[in-house]
């Protein structure tokens, strides 16, 4: 890269990665549990994929008892830390909070469950479940993010034996390698990884399924299979330049700013991101809290189409991203490194069949914006190369196929849950299907042909 942005100062960095969502007190935490009407239909419970009972952990916060209040959250969800400090509240639980229709602030449900959870683990993780006798029956976990972990949890408690292969040398996925700095950290994701562990898991860290371990050899150890694998492999611009040094996958830029080594993380003074999902914002604002003087996001369509959240965007605005909307890159352009990026203004056509209008380039509109990094957002897809090993495995739109209830793939013997069947959403939805995963394996494993 030709322009790197100065580092910044340890207090600098402190300051910029500091979290948005601060820890309750014990008595804002009491005022703010005080404030739930414990309304008799509870939207804010049926919002959340994982259908936490949420008015009875605040009820139990409410009347000090906090250890209560934690079994009822990971009765429910065992990535609760993590969803606690990352899920967009605002369109789930929090949306769906009563308060709202008054005009009022919402409960912080968010803020109140990490309270619970927060002390569960400050407190040493007190024993609160107790697994079922042992099974005899051994799973097989491909993958040790939110859905393999919560699914690994799960059949822990059930009793069978359970082992996550991970391909990294620390699990937890895209929460230990992906989630924003200022919202979590990799330190409570391993936290998570300890729970699990604690439950009776064994994690194989390291451990890439398809190389370093065969699909045969677990197929010879296990009786089932989860695969939780997520979505490992970046879409591609397509364009001249893309692979100039300078271009970087947003996956891989991000994965390096979790680790906290900030002043190790170089960053253009003038980056480009391409894209507009959640993961495109994330790259901007951490750029910018990096140090970068000047960020822009690139996008084809208008901001009415991004399908980033809103409190993403103003997140994003309120640390100085420029946005180009209506904007498409055509080539990157650099002499053994990135210089500037070649664009085309775009125009709106007619919707397809989703409903979302076609991006159509304005003739002779294009113009260059000088770059020094260009970040690549463009979407994530299921790894190809590893799903094509497994035998009669349906896969429709980049998605493995799996029954709605048991989560069971077209090969019976494979469970799947997370990014890898929903195309990529949030990691308590990842968390919500490995736990109903769980009991699509038991119950099948339970049935006298299989297992
Ligand atoms: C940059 C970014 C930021 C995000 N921020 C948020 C947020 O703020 N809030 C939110 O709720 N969601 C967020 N998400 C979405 C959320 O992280 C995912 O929906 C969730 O992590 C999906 O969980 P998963 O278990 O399906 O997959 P992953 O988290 O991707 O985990 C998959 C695991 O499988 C392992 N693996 C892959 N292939 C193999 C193999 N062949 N052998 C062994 N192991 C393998 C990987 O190492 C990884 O640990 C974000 C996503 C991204 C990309």
């Amino acid at each position: 890269m030709n322009n790197i942005a100065p580092k910044l100062t340890p207090e600098e960095y402190e300051k910029n990665f500091a979290e948005i969502h601060p820890p309750f007190s014990k008595n804002s935490a009491m005022v703010e549990a005080n404030r739930c009407l414990y309304c008799y239909d509870s939207p804010c419970m049926k919002a959340c994929p994982t259908h936490i009972d949420i008015s009875t952990f605040i009820k139990k916060i409410a009347t000090g008892n906090v250890k209560g209040s934690a079994k009822t959250i990971l009765e429910s969800n065992w990535i609760a830390l993590t969803c606690a400090k990352a899920c967009p509240v605002a369109v789930l639980c929090e949306g769906a909070c009563v308060y709202n229709e008054r005009d009022e602030k919402p409960i912080e449900i968010g803020r109140l469950q990490r309270y619970a959870i927060d002390w569960y683990f400050g407190n040493g993780m007190p024993p609160l479940f107790s697994p079922a006798p042992p099974t005899g029956k051994s799973i097989g976990i491909i993958g040790g993010g939110p859905a393999g972990l919560s699914c690994a949890a799960e059949l822990c408690l059930l009793g069978h034996t359970v082992t996550v292969y991970d391909a990294k040398e620390i699990p937890g996925g895209l929460d230990t390698w992906g989630i924003a700095p200022y919202k979590t950290t990799q330190a409570d994701s391993i936290k998570e990884v300890k729970l699990v562990q604690s439950l009776g898991a064994t994690i194989m860290t390291k451990t890439m399924v398809g190389s370093d371990i065969t699909i045969d050899e677990l197929l010879k150890t296990h009786n089932a299979i989860f695969i939780g694998v997520g979505l490992n492999h970046p879409s591609r611009l397509n364009i001249e330049g893309e692979d100039l040094p300078g271009v970087h996958d947003a996956l891989a830029f991000i994965a390096r700013v979790t680790t906290r080594k900030w002043p190790s993380v170089n960053v253009g003074k003038r980056v480009a991101v391409i894209g507009a999902g959640n993961t495109a914002i994330d790259a901007v604002t951490e750029s910018k809290r990096l140090g970068a003087e000047q960020v822009m996001l690139i996008y084809r369509r208008s901001q009415n189409e991004m399908p980033a959240y809103e409190f993403e965007y103003e997140l994003a605005k309120s640390d100085g991203v420029e946005f180009h909307f209506l904007t498409s890159p055509l080539r990157i352009i650099g002499n053994g490194k990135v210089e500037a990026i070649e664009c085309t203004r775009m125009s709106l056509g007619k919707p397809d069949a989703e409903g979302r209008r076609a991006p159509i380039p304005v003739p002779g509109s294009e113009f260059r914006i000088p770059v020094d990094m260009v970040i690549k957002s463009v979407g994530q897809n299921i790894e190809e190369s590893f799903f094509s090993k497994i035998p009669n495995l349906k896969i429709e739109n980049g998605q493995v196929v799996v029954h709605p209830e048991s989560f069971q793939t077209s090969n019976p013997k494979f469970f799947a849950g997370g990014d890898c069947i929903n195309g990529g959403k949030e990691v308590v939805n990842a968390a919500a299907d490995g736990k109903r995963a769980a009991y699509g394996i038991d119950q099948w494993l339970r049935r006298p042909a299989n297992g």
